[in-house]
């Protein structure tokens, strides 16, 4: 890999770790989403990086795609499991990670079962480790802890600009990519006392682009513009909207409009079939020959 390259993954690594640190300080019962999402983005910006994509907040039986709305009044609650997952990319090279903050007695077991096979999972990737064998350590560790894997969400290959580039690292024995040196994964294990899967429900407020449309009212066609100028490349969050000038008010009507005509997709929030609760880890790192090198490392 181009050095200056990996200097660029690893940078965007270290400055989304230090925003997944920071959910430690700032998730706390009482505090509300909106500042615990605006005080990591914030940090991700204040680094030189953009996110790239809305922090997620996901808590009890969500696993992901939850974000802060606008004007969401929702505060965290004793007894939270809070999974907060953090993205950051300079100049498209991305760095992707996640923890999972406990706010009462909750869900130990669950976070301790998704750490300790992602790092199960590290230990065993290196060039030529098939995504299977993967996928069975990240399984074999959470059951030795008690808990299931989520069989329906993965890890994933990361190009420039791609968050999911085609191969996904699964937390079960399955599939039959190999990974190679030099290419960039995150490791992602979901635990659960759940049934092991999740299903996708109501849009979260994470959106993403998918073609300018010709809009005929102000404002939903201020938010298509915006839009396509600045977030035509990763996810996005409506609260970003509202913060470049989109009325708040107005916002269920804009975004109606804009899915309506195919300009954007919602991210649904996707919660376990069991209702089960769910835990959260993950890292994104450089594969090498012989092991890897984990770049969502705070400093
Ligand atoms: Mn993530
Ligand atoms: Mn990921």
């Amino acid at each position: 890999m181009d050095p200056d390259v990996r200097q660029q993954w690893l940078e965007a690594g270290r400055i989304a770790a230090e925003g997944r640190e920071l959910a430690h300080e700032v998730v706390e019962v009482g505090t509300d989403w909106v500042e615990v999402a605006e005080a990591i983005e914030d940090h991700v910006r204040s680094e030189g990086a953009e996110p790239a994509f809305p922090v997620n907040i996901s808590v009890n039986e969500d696993a992901a795609h939850d974000t802060a709305r606008p004007g969401d009044d929702r505060t965290f609650e004793e007894g939270d499991v809070v999974k907060v997952d953090v993205g950051a990319h300079l100049d498209g090279y991305i760095g992707d990670t996640a923890t999972t903050v406990l706010l009462g007695g909750r869900g130990r077991k669950l976070k301790q079962a998704a750490e300790e096979a992602l790092s199960a999972a590290i230990e065993r990737v290196q060039a030529g480790v098939n995504v299977k064998e993967i996928g069975s350590t990240v399984q074999s560790t959470m059951q030795a802890h008690g808990a299931k894997p989520i069989s329906n969400l993965t890890g994933h290959l990361i190009e420039r600009w791609t968050q999911h580039a085609g191969i996904s690292i699964p937390n079960i024995p399955h599939g039959d990519k190999t990974i190679e040196a030099g290419q960039v994964i995150a490791i992602e294990p979901f635990a659960t006392d759940g049934v092991g899967k999740i299903h996708e429900g109501e849009d979260g407020g994470i959106f993403h682009y998918e073609q300018t449309t010709r809009q005929r009212q102000n404002d939903v066609r201020q938010a298509m513009e915006i839009i396509e100028d600045e977030f035509d490349e990763l996810p996005f969050a409506s609260r970003w909207l509202v913060d470049e000038g989109v009325n708040e008010r107005r916002m269920p009507l804009v975004l109606r409009t804009l899915k309506r005509t195919g300009a954007i997709e919602a991210y649904g929030v996707l919660t376990e079939d069991g209702d089960g609760l769910v835990g959260q880890a993950e890292h994104t790192m450089i594969v090498e020959e012989d092991g890897v090198t984990v770049t969502t490392v705070a400093e």
